[in-house]
């Protein structure tokens, strides 16, 4: 069965579970970024338009504990949204409870109902069969906004759409499938990715999957030690996975072999420890001294590395350059922001760090896309089903 958008369901006074990813930062009990929230507007905007009868779904953080039910709570979410929407939002307590139910019977105009943050129930990452058929009870369509929680097979993702016969995928979910199938499928442009952030380990498969689709892999945060480690170049006391130089040897080879570029910093910002950062310095060269760690790259690593994202004609970036929590070891991931905003091809942001990133260095507008999901987006270049995305076909 084909997949199908929201514009081609009958969503017109039906009971519609819309699942969407409002897992926006809090601080404090204040929405500290709300760019989720806004790019749930349109699909939610459409179903008002639509007269739909709107059951919103959505997780908030990792819970574990009691006191998480207090911080996780989707209180400020409903807030904020009753603003935006000028509509009045039904927080409803128990998200596996049947009062929905109920309400939809009597459900105005202008009147939402926001299910409490859905890891609240154990069942929800669990894909519970008793919850979502609690949910099923009250669902006549259900449509998946939630690009960022689409590569988990959890109950509100899987398991519901599993029971439920009309659905489709909202707004936010075609236009980031849209955007990722011209990077996968661009192949007549020069394609260069940047990967960044902590581990390796943790970008293995999108490296090796990227090698054959990509002109140019540029390295950069932590894990460009791994590599650099792995030629038996010093790399001081900058992060290391031991177990993994293998690994990225074997990821040289490949690129090697293929006759593509992966390109490593070759000069570094180097500190004694992360808090000291008076003890800030510049090696000149590629070898990092010891005593000291690598927190960013330095600045003709910077100037090659945006050189080259001018020059190409599909860009994707995941994971900082560096330590940019810390403003001293963020002005490598911050050129990088830059040079993707200056780039006018297609130029996208792959979530998590670099989202944040690219946010805080006011780029956000100037850049093709900025994905609402850091890890579904890496999945979904590396040509992996998403279980979101499947439970809707069929
Ligand atoms: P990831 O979640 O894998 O994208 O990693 C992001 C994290 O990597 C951020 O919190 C950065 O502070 C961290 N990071 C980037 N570069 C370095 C570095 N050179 N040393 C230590 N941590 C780094």
């Amino acid at each position: 069965m084909a997949l199908k958008s929201i514009e081609e369901l009958d969503i017109s006074s039906k009971a519609l579970f819309l699942r969407l990813d409002l897992n926006v930062p809090l601080c404090d009990g204040k929405i500290t970024d709300e760019t989720r929230i806004t790019a749930a507007l349109p699909t939610i905007r459409y179903a008002i338009d639509k007269g739909a009868k709107i059951v919103l779904a959505s997780h908030m953080g990792r819970p574990k504990t009691e006191a998480d039910r207090e911080k996780l709570s989707l209180q400020p979410v409903a807030e904020r949204l009753s603003e935006i929407l000028d509509a009045e939002i039904i927080l409803v307590e128990n998200p596996s409870g049947d009062a929905p139910k109920g309400l939809l019977g009597g459900l105005r105009p202008k009147q939402i109902i926001l299910l409490e943050n859905l890891r609240f129930e154990d069942g929800e990452t669990k894909n519970d069969k008793d919850l979502y058929e609690e949910w099923a009870k009250y669902t006549q369509v259900y449509v998946n906004d939630a690009f960022g929680a689409s590569h988990r097979a959890h109950a509100s993702i899987v398991g519901l759409p599993g029971v439920i016969k009309e659905k489709g995928i909202g707004f936010l979910i075609k236009k980031e499938m849209d955007v990722l199938d011209k990077v996968l499928n661009g192949k007549e442009y020069s394609f260069v990715a940047v990967l960044g952030g902590a581990k390796v380990s943790d970008k293995i498969s999108v490296i090796e999957s990227l090698v054959n689709r990509v002109d140019t892999m540029i390295i950069g945060g932590a894990m460009a030690y791994t590599f650099l480690a792995a030629q038996g170049i010093s790399i001081g006391n900058s992060l290391v996975e031991k177990d993994k130089l293998h690994v990225a040897k074997a990821l040289l080879e490949r690129f090697r072999m293929r006759g593509k570029e992966l390109i490593l910093p070759y000069d570094h910002v180097t500190v004694e420890s992360f808090e000291k950062t008076s003890s800030l310095a510049t090696t000149s060269g590629v070898e990092i001294p010891e005593g000291v760690m690598a927190v960013d790259i330095g600045p003709k690593t910077i100037a090659n590395y945006v050189k080259k994202i001018s020059q190409a004609a599909t860009v994707f970036w995941n994971g900082p350059m560096g330590v940019f929590e810390t403003p001293e070891y963020a002005k490598g991931t911050f050129a990088i922001a830059k040079s993707l905003a200056e780039n006018e091809k297609l130029t996208i942001v792959g979530g998590g760090d670099s989202a944040a990133a690219i946010s805080l260095s006011g780029y956000s507008d100037q850049v093709s896309h900025v994905s609402t999901g850091g890890g579904a987006s890496l999945e979904y270049l590396q040509g992996k089903n998403l279980p979101g995305i499947e439970a809707l076909k069929c």
